[in-house]
């Protein structure tokens, strides 16, 4: 007879693990099935870590888990082509454990979750891939993989497949991804010594920083730059709406992005010398609140990336991923105590609790973000720009008086987008935001 296992996970990053760990720990047979050679093999990046959702999993990760630099400060940064008008937040609060955010390289850290994956009595089945579901009528029975003598059989099946989200798409659950709705994002790892970083950014052993970015860096195209300070290592990237890249077939590539990026006046010093070891391109799921499919039903459940749980506005995602495999594993466990089938009835108790949680709150109040930015390319052409402008022209001390240049300050903003357009971009980005 074929082998039967309470769950089977497909995919073993933030969130593959995450549900896995707490159906292993609450004493189910699990099994986990990952295409890669080991967890993370297919995540070089580095990233920022949520403590918040790791330690809902594992309390005590801090002692062991790989963990790179805790955030002391953050900065955001508008770009024109020569300069930048920021801020930076940076606080002592956020220097006092247990720390709040870190850096993170996900290959280290995905090898790390997987251990305690293990640890916790599932079992991994590395370099397997999942070629489909199998489905009795409208209820998914089990899975078919390249391996393993092909298929194996479970109560249920969670989906932690990524952004491809190709095993739903097979079965029907949801139909193909849009250009709309995904982000296209490339970027490096930097070398360089640790006392090289802490100097450029004014931090100490432990310390780190991180530097999100917007304006002409992605040429009119809806996106941000981001620059992570890692131990040794420095994680600098850009992605912008997989949409925008192929409206014209013209635009600048993603990697001649990144190389501009790199070549900002501002960016350029803080990454001299660094070498480069690791380049990675990797979509985003950033359609939020509207995009996300139906996400349970006759047994199988999808969590993380697969579906579409990112939060864009803040650059969340393993954080969204970690809570939506925690919480569709609570909902199997209960169902399991309460002796009752896997239906979609009883699983529906997933979306419950994630719309109860910060999850689909937080993508709620950014639901009309998305088509708001994608209608509205001058937040990214015009008004870092214009604001760089502005600095430019408060700061520079050159005998003409400061109320001439307030109005000459105006006079370019209304010149650029006239009253009703500063007006109404108000408005939208209130709407958008609110
Ligand atoms: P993944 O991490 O994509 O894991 C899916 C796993 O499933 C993979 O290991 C894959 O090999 C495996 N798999 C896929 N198909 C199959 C199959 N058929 N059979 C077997 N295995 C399969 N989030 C943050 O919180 N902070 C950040 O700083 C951050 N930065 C980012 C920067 C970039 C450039 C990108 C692209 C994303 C970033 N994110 C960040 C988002 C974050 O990486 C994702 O939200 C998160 O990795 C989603 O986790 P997941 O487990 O759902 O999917």
């Amino acid at each position: 007879a074929k082998e039967h296992f309470d769950a089977i996970v497909v995919g073993a990053g933030p969130s593959g693990n995450a549900a896995t760990y707490t159906l292993a720990k609450a004493g189910l047979k699990v099994l986990q099935i990952e295409r890669g050679e080991y967890p993370g093999s297919k995540n070089v990046q580095g990233a920022i870590l949520y403590a918040n959702a790791l330690e809902k999993i594992i309390p005590d990760f801090r002692d062991d888990a790989p963990l790179e630099r805790h955030i002391i400060e953050q900065r955001m940064w508008m770009l024109d082509d020569t300069s930048f008008v920021g801020t930076h937040y940076r606080s002592d609060d956020y220097n006092k454990p247990p720390y709040n955010r870190y850096t993170i390289i996900r290959a280290q850290f995905d090898k790390w979750f997987s251990a305690k994956v293990r640890e916790a009595g599932a079992l991994l089945i590395c370099e397997t891939t999942v070629e489909e579901l199998l489905m009795d009528g409208n209820r998914c029975i089990g899975v078919r993989c390249d391996r393993l003598g092909g298929e194996v059989y479970a109560d249920v099946v969670v989906l932690a497949d990524g952004v491809n989200s190709t095993l739903a798409r097979k079965a029907g659950f949801h139909g193909e991804i849009q250009a709309k709705n995904v982000a296209l994002a490339v970027k490096e790892i930097l070398f360089m010594p640790e006392e090289t970083i802490q100097a450029r950014f004014n931090i100490g052993e432990e310390e780190g920083v991180v530097i999100e970015m917007m304006g002409s860096v992605t040429e009119g195209m809806v996106g941000t730059g981001f620059l992570y300070t890692n131990k040794d290592s420095l994680t600098i990237g850009v992605g912008c709406m997989l949409s925008d890249f192929k409206a014209n077939p013209n635009r600048t590539a993603p990697y001649a992005l990144l190389e501009k990026l790199k070549k900002h006046p501002s960016i350029a010093p803080l990454i001299e010398g660094g070498e480069m070891k690791e380049y990675a391109a990797h979509l985003i799921p950033e359609g939020g609140f509207h995009a996300v499919p139906q996400i349970y039903g006759e047994g199988w459940m999808i969590v993380g990336d697969s579906g579409g749980f990112v939060n864009a506005a803040h650059r969340e995602g393993s954080n969204l991923a970690m809570t939506t495999g925690r919480l569709a594993a609570e909902t199997v466990i209960a169902a399991k105590a309460a002796n009752q089938p896997l239906t979609a009835k009883t699983l529906s108790a997933y979306k419950k609790a994630l719309d109860e949680s910060f999850v689909m709150k937080d993508l709620k109040k950014y639901r009309d973000l998305p088509e708001v930015l994608h209608t509205s390319p001058q937040f990214f052409t015009t008004y870092p720009t214009l604001l760089n402008r502005a600095a430019q022209t408060m700061f520079t001390v050159d005998g003409v008086d400061k109320k001439t240049k307030e109005r000459e300050i105006f006079g370019s903003f209304k010149s650029a987008r006239r009253l009703g357009g500063l007006m109404s971009d108000a408005f939208k980005i209130w709407r958008a935001v609110r």
